[in-house]
């Protein structure tokens, strides 16, 4: 598990390379989103060796704890990218100690992003559990005059990949106290309308992406709204095509909220057109065996060989399987690669 990562949202304002920081690994698959987990691959991939004696079960690394505590060098960390650590077979106190270290490494940046929206809020929004972080946060040398909360220097990501969970776990994060806020929209497997998502907490609270939002109660909340979106396609042997309007989508949303916008990259699929009316000539001059369509809402996929002679082929898709390389990161001849601004 190296520490130092190529993983481009992770990269340092100065183009180094950020950090990734395990204190746990393993996990178990709990939406559409872990099918592919490439954290279970390489665990099982190495099961038995010193690495993952237990593969992808889930385990605290104590050893591991407080690594950040002697990394010298400001750097943002992105927070168990081999695990979820919000598990329900991570002991709370394991939580809070991790919290705890990143309280007391006031010099990082931590991303931590999860899957298990409920827990994170319950915990986050515990004045029992805050206060353990605190205690553990002065045990490792936080002068108490510096004790913040929320943690001023992290962000706190959830993961969506489709409009059902982005229903469920945007108002989850907008719930829970944080000083950055953001979404990993990778893999993207369906398109997501962000104010749908805010809009399930009720008229009264969700009318805006960024900023502040109103309680049903009326009073204004202090935390910020959404300051981050990641966007990505699946990469891997299995990879799942994303419709490229699901990007554009959420792009165009981020701009017109002003929220910082990073896409992250294409996948393994390049977009070769999306196709208007009947434009079955466009599609047929590709190889046919190498290409896939994609439908723009549920992200269902065929082959050319698939199309019925009276198929409507508005909207969809046509990409070719290229390579994680080759497709890149651009998004319409663009790379998009903002950070959120620190608080
Ligand atoms: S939550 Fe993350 S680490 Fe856990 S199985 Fe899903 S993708 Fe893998």
């Amino acid at each position: 598990m190296a520490e130092t990562t190529t993983i481009e949202w992770t990269r340092n304002d100065d183009g180094t390379p950020g950090k990734t920081w395990n204190p746990v690994t393993g996990c178990t698959k709990i939406s559409d989103g872990c099918t592919n987990c490439y954290a279970e691959t390489i665990a099982e991939r190495f099961r038995g060796h010193a690495a993952f004696p237990n593969g992808f079960d889930v385990q605290v690394r104590a050893n591991k704890v407080n690594d950040p505590l002697t990394w010298r060098k400001p750097t943002r960390i992105f927070v168990n990218s081999m695990s979820d650590l919000f598990h329900n077979e991570i002991d709370q106190a394991w939580i809070s100690d991790i919290f705890g270290v990143m309280a007391a490494a006031r010099r990082h940046t931590f991303q931590l992003l999860t899957k298990r929206h409920a827990r994170m809020r319950t915990l986050l929004n515990d004045p029992a559990f805050v206060t353990n972080v605190r205690l553990r946060a002065l045990g490792k040398g936080l002068p108490a005059d510096q004790w913040q909360w929320p943690l001023p220097n992290l962000w706190l990501g959830v993961s969506v990949e489709n409009q059902q969970w982005a229903n469920i776990r945007i108002p989850a994060l907008l719930d829970t106290p944080a000083a950055v806020r953001f979404l990993s929209c990778e893999p993207l497997l369906g398109p997501v309308d962000l104010k749908q998502a805010v809009r399930t907490m009720g008229s009264e609270r969700g009318h805006g992406l960024t900023a502040s939002y109103v309680h049903a109660d009326g009073c204004c909340r202090k935390f910020h709204g959404i300051d981050w979106v990641i966007t990505g396609a699946e990469s891997g042997r299995k990879a799942r095509p994303a419709h490229p309007n699901w990007f554009r989508s959420l792009r165009d949303q981020c701009a017109a909220g002003n929220v910082a916008y990073f896409h992250k990259q294409n996948g393994e699929w390049a977009d070769r057109t999306t196709l208007t009316g009947d434009q079955r000539s466009a599609a047929s001059i590709w190889d046919e065996k190498r290409v896939t369509y994609v439908h723009p809402h549920d992200g269902r996929t065929q082959t050319h060989g698939q199309w019925g002679i009276n198929d409507h082929l508005e909207g969809w898709a046509c990409v070719q399987r290229v390579g994680k390389k080759a497709a890149g990161r651009q998004l319409d001849g663009v790379t998009h690669d903002q950070f959120p601004k620190e608080p």
